[in-house]
């Protein structure tokens, strides 16, 4: 950790963004299952199925309610969790350093907003599973997901009233997810596409904690970082290409989040 601490400290001494990528281990401990895990399968009659067989277009066109079944459910995990000590940090470091700080999140779970980060400085690649928009993409505006719209539990599915409610204010065809699933491409307007490239291309400083590297923009923001010639950190209770990386660069810390990035995070702010 000491030296993971002076690379960060030498880094924040030089110009640049101070950068912070999140994955879901960063909402592990705060009870959020990742999708790496065997919690992350999902029933649907006979039939089990991983998150990338149904975050994914092509499951919703075919069973549009089940996978709806599956966001709602998950919504109400993601909406009974609290931030914990990681997101705490992520939003104090923020404070401290504001204009210089941005933070990149895969998360879908709103912890981040919910700890304090400001809209203006976070960006959800993934999208917001608080929110949804227009299947047939009428319009690219999202909308909250109706409050009268409760928590479903495993394996039950949407009734008939409430799916009346999942439908596009605008146009009045069925809503979606606001989330970017495994088969469909990132953007400026709904994902920050070309936001996170810039930020990553004037980072000084990347911290990337709990992910496993498996999609793309994450690897073009460590990537483009590392271009640009920022140190890059990585937080992950496992190895991974990502923690890979950081070991050529300013340090990899195998540990959890919650219990690593606050001691980080003091010791940066303080420098
Ligand atoms: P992932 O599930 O692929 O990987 C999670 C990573 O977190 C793993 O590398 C694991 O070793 C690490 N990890 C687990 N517990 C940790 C802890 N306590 N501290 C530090 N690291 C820990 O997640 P991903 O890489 O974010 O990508 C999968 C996709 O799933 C993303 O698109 C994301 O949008 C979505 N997703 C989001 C949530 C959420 O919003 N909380 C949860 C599950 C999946």
């Amino acid at each position: 950790m000491d030296d993971v601490i002076a690379a960060c400290q030498a880094a924040l001494s030089r110009k640049g963004q101070v950068v912070v990528l999140t994955g879901a281990g960063v909402s592990a401990e705060s009870g959020i299952p990742t999708f790496r895990g065997k919690e992350g399968y999902w029933t649907i009659g006979a039939r089990e199925y991983h998150p990338q067989e149904l975050a994914t277009w092509e499951a919703f066109e075919r069973m549009p309610w089940d996978v709806w079944a599956w966001y709602l459910y998950r919504r109400g995990v993601c909406r009974a969790a609290q931030p914990n000590a990681a997101h705490d940090a992520i939003a104090l470091l923020d404070r401290k350093l504001e204009g210089r700080f941005a933070l990149i999140t895969q998360n879908v779970d709103g912890l981040h907003r919910r700890a304090g980060s400001p809209i203006a400085r976070t960006f959800p690649i993934h999208g917001d599973i608080d929110y949804m928009r227009c299947a047939n993409d009428c319009v690219l505006d999202r909308w909250p997901i109706p409050e009268a719209i409760p928590a479903l539990a495993r394996g039950e599915a949407a009734g008939e009233a409430h799916r009346a409610l999942l439908r596009c204010p605008r146009c009045g065809g069925m809503a979606r997810p606001h989330v970017l699933w495994f088969d469909e491409s990132y953007d400026e307007p709904r994902f920050f596409l070309d936001t996170a490239r810039r930020i990553a291309s004037a980072s000084a400083l990347l911290v990337v904690i709990g992910t496993s590297a498996q999609t793309n923009l994450p690897w073009q923001v460590v990537t483009l970082a590392a271009r640009a010639g920022a140190t890059i950190v990585d937080i992950n209770i496992e190895p991974n290409p990502f923690g890979e990386i950081a070991e050529t660069s300013g340090g990899a810390i195998r540990g959890t989040a919650a219990t690593n990035l606050p001691r980080l995070v003091d010791a940066i702010i303080h420098t």
